[in-house]
């Protein structure tokens, strides 16, 4: 199975958001049907944490094809600082335990679900009996069973399904992605990408595994290995790891730093990192026949710009990455047409993680192919 980004309509789409700088769609593409519709899709946050307050609602704000209507919170006095905010009115907010109940409102279109990863498939399988279509934060979930679980509650319901991979939209990253599949360097030979930051607060649930699934591999490793996937265009057919802890008092429970390799069947190699332990990495380097590519930094919500070994830069510029992901799920349900990041996507990083976990445990290579 190919990664995302291979087709020649996402050159194309790349070209666009080029060409067109702001707003991201050139006039060519699907959402120009949308446009003339004047419909939008009413979104409903499920998880008002850090993610929905300080990206998500203000994205919403600027894009063409999303509104933000509906809160799923299990925290009521959060919900009167949102509703007078962005005027959502009380019909439209649920708790996590009445949320079936948004089948009777026609008025909820998409629930977005942004809460700990081990509650995504509870939440994302609800909007979906509930006739929801369902954009669910990366990772998709806490092990291949409950992914399978969400794809299967949407197929039944007949709703789209679509994980947040934001870099999916972002112009940078996809421009690395033409070098790599137009050959522009010769054909990729290695890959290092690695993301971590200093965790802080001991007590959050990035650091329980019950409610995270893992360490920083699962949080910012993700990124990474997105990164292998997308710009080799390959499935890795095995992987090898190793984690460490320093600091046993705050890392009970998952790994502090990981780093793990990767052989695609084309003979390419990848080498990634996740930390919770240091700051400032957060950066990919193609290494192909003739010559290399990289951006550093890869993966921040802006700032994202790289090099190439010929002396030419990579610099596109920023975009709301969030606007544009949830734009793009929008478009896909007003035109009928599949997202580019199905949950199939998402279920493939977490079976692949699982595998890195698996390697790093057993300290032997875990086949994939
Ligand atoms: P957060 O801790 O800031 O917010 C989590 C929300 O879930 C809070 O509102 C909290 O009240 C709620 N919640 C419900 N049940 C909970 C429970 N049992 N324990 C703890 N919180 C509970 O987290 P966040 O940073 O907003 O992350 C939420 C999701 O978004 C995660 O899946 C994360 O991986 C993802 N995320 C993605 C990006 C990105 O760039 N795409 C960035 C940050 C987070």
């Amino acid at each position: 199975m190919k990664a995302s980004f291979h087709s020649r309509r996402d050159f194309l789409k790349t070209t666009a958001l080029a060409a067109a700088s702001l707003p991201f769609i050139g006039a060519f593409s699907p959402c120009a049907r949308a446009a003339e519709s004047g419909r939008k899709i009413n979104f409903a946050l499920a998880g008002l944490g850090s993610l929905s307050t300080y990206q998500l609602a203000p994205a919403l704000q600027k894009t063409n094809f999303c509104k933000l209507a509906g809160l799923v919170t299990g925290t009521p006095a959060k919900a009167e600082h949102w509703k007078a905010q962005y005027g959502i009115p009380d019909k439209n907010i649920y708790s996590y335990d009445t949320m079936e109940k948004m089948a009777d409102n026609p008025d909820i279109d998409v629930v977005y679900v942004v809460t700990p990863n081990a509650l995504h498939a509870d939440l994302a399988i609800k909007a979906a009996k509930a006739g929801k279509h369902v954009l669910c934060e990366k990772p998709m979930e806490v092990s291949v069973e409950k992914c399978q679980q969400m794809i299967d509650a949407c197929k039944q319901a007949g709703r789209q399904l679509a994980i947040g991979y934001r870099l999916h939209f972002e112009p940078n990253n996809l421009e690395c992605v033409r070098l790599a599949r137009e050959k522009t360097f010769g054909d990729l030979k290695i890959i290092d990408a690695g993301f971590g930051f200093r965790i802080g607060d001991p007590t959050q649930w990035r650091l329980n595994r019950a409610l995270a699934g893992g360490g920083p591999l699962m949080d910012v490793g993700i990124y990474a290995l997105q990164a292998m996937r997308y710009l080799s265009g390959e499935e890795p057919v095995c992987v090898s790891a190793i984690t460490t802890v320093t600091d046993p008092v705050k890392f009970k429970d998952v790994e502090e730093s990981i780093v793990w390799e990767m052989k695609f069947p084309s003979g390419v190699l990848a080498h990634g990192s996740a930390t919770y332990k240091v700051s400032g990495i957060g950066s990919f380097r193609a290494s192909a026949d003739n010559g290399w590519f990289e951006l550093a930094p890869a993966f921040y919500y802006d700032g994202i710009r790289g090099r190439r070994s010929d002396g030419e830069q990579i610099h596109f510029p920023a975009i709301d990455q969030f606007a544009a992901e949830m734009d793009d799920f929008a478009q896909c349900i007003l035109n009928n047409q599949p997202t580019k990041v199905p949950g199939e996507e998402g279920l493939r990083d977490v079976k692949i993680m699982m595998a890195i976990y698996e390697a790093a445990r057993t300290g032997k290579t875990v086949n994939l192919a």
